[in-house]
């Protein structure tokens, strides 16, 4: 879903408990700590878009970050450690390279084996020939003035082709945070009534290297101009909140957050990466046997005659069956760091759809056996959406309806309000540049020929 990018970088924030509060007057929810801090520098603070190599100033021998897809070479980037491992002990080497290759890859964000010092030439250069690091492409790259970051990358070929990822930093009592929304696939087949994704309808899933790289390319983003030696990892939270259904893209998915979680790369932890998911039931259960990680699940509705019409796939795996993987996904015992304590619950406030007394009655009965914490998103419009967004009050009176019956509940904020225009719809922007461009080109020859047309007539009629 591509309209809903403020909202799911906005998810990441309140599933991190940021405080919030609202202006009623402007009907803005903003950050209590505005902390947007991480000003963009200068240089990087623009209000247009602009072309954007991620390709390193410090690099002794540059490479095209283009996607090599008829490249042979295996690309390192989206290789878990144990694949990475496999890969070294494939050709003679010792398990030990990998952790090394990861750390200059994911920690100094190299993408050039001649840069990897405590790797001996020869082997550099056996590596240059069988192997390559290759980040996604940006195509276009936004940074607000409030710190909110969002990249536009092309994983393809044709406008459709596109997919975004957004960064939003904040301060909270547990230190900054930059949480990265992050894209699974390109576009979605699941088609969610009030999502501008699932209207795309579904291009193909990532790969493990695409989707990793959308964090490579954030982390390096605050790196470009920081010497090798001095890099550091920046990137505290992740959420696949982005385009595409994460669970229906498992194996990739899975295997990029893996990367998220280790220490030779990203080293977060398991609490600050939440896939958010609207109800793959089966793979609900494969995800808590595979990794523990934060879920969010996609509700929007107490009763499966409202989640039919909004959420498809409910029609498949009614509410009954949901709520019960997501109470499997968190019994299973995951130790004290488990990110399996509660689950996130995340409600899109449609004006006059759900967003009734009685429907915040449903859901506290839905949910009251089940661990979690609820969050309100106020619905971000898309043209021709068939939902308008609830009002401020009615989103803070269905908010105090679960307060009050004891469930934490919070309201997504909104951030990178310079870019919200763009927000989501900055795809369909690059997407879209070539036809308004011909349909400009055609309303400006259109005119030239009515003056034309004007002028002859003028003349014959002198
Ligand atoms: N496919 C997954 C993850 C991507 S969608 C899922 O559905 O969970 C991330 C979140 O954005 C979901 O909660 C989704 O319901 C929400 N969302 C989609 N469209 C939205 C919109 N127009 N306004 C607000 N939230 C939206
Ligand atoms: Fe959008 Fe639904 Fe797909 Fe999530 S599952 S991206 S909400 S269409």
């Amino acid at each position: 879903m591509t309209e809903a990018f403020a909202a799911r970088s906005a998810q990441a924030e309140t599933a991190l408990q940021a405080p919030i509060t609202s202006d009623s007057q402007s009907g803005q929810h903003t950050l209590t700590a505005s902390a947007d801090s991480e000003p963009a520098s200068e240089a990087q603070a623009t209000d247009a878009v602009t072309v954007y190599s991620p390709v390193q100033p410090h690099s002794a021998n540059r490479i095209s970050t283009q996607n090599l897809t008829d490249d042979p070479r295996t690309n390192l980037l989206g290789l878990t450690r144990e694949q990475m491992e496999d890969f070294f002990v494939g050709i003679g080497e010792k398990k030990f390279r990998a952790g090394q290759v990861m750390k200059w890859i994911h920690q100094y964000g190299v993408t050039n084996f001649v840069e990897m010092s405590n790797i001996s030439g020869k082997l550099r250069e056996r590596l240059e020939q069988l192997a390559r690091i290759t980040p996604p492409e940006v195509v276009h790259r936004h940074y607000s003035a409030d710190g909110t970051r969002k990249w536009v990358f092309r994983v393809g070929e044709g406008a459709g082709s596109l997919i975004e990822t957004v960064l939003i930093p904040a301060e909270d009592k547990t230190g900054s945070r930059k949480t990265l929304c992050v894209s699974s696939q390109v576009g979605c087949a699941l088609d969610c009534s009030f999502c501008s994704t699932g209207k795309q309808g579904f291009q193909r899933d990532l790969t493990p290297a695409e989707i990793i790289g959308q964090v490579w390319v954030a982390n390096q983003s605050y790196m470009e101009d920081v010497p090798l030696t001095e890099r550091t990892r920046t990137i505290t939270n992740v959420v696949m909140m982005g385009m595409g259904e994460p669970l229906l893209n498992f194996d990739p998915v899975v295997s990029a957050m893996r990367l998220m979680l280790d220490d030779f790369a990203y080293g977060l932890s398991k609490r600050r990466v939440t896939l958010s998911t609207s109800g793959v039931v089966p793979m609900l259960d494969r995800l808590g046997e595979e990794i523990d990680v934060a879920l969010a699940i996609s509700l929007h509705a107490p009763n499966d005659t409202l989640r039919d019409e909004l959420v498809p796939i409910n029609r498949k795996y009614p509410l009954r069956e949901l709520v019960a993987a997501a109470r499997r996904y968190i019994a299973r015992d995951g130790g004290l760091e488990s990110a399996r304590k509660h689950v996130t619950i995340e409600y899109v406030m449609l004006d006059g759809v759900n967003d009734h007394p009685e429907h915040a009655r449903q859901l506290i009965q839905l949910l009251k056996t089940l661990p979690s914490k609820i969050n309100l998103i106020p619905f971000n419009p898309f043209p021709h959406a068939p939902y308008g967004r609830s009002s401020n009050n009615r989103i803070r009176s269905f908010q105090k309806q679960l307060s009050d019956a004891g469930f934490v509940c919070t309201v997504r904020t909104t951030r990178g309000d310079d870019i919200d225009a763009a927000c989501g719809q900055l795809v369909g922007q690059v997407a879209d540049r070539t036809r308004r461009a011909e349909r400009w080109q055609e309303k400006v020859q259109r005119q030239q020929g009515e003056r034309q047309l004007h002028e002859s007539v003028k003349t014959r009629g002198d």
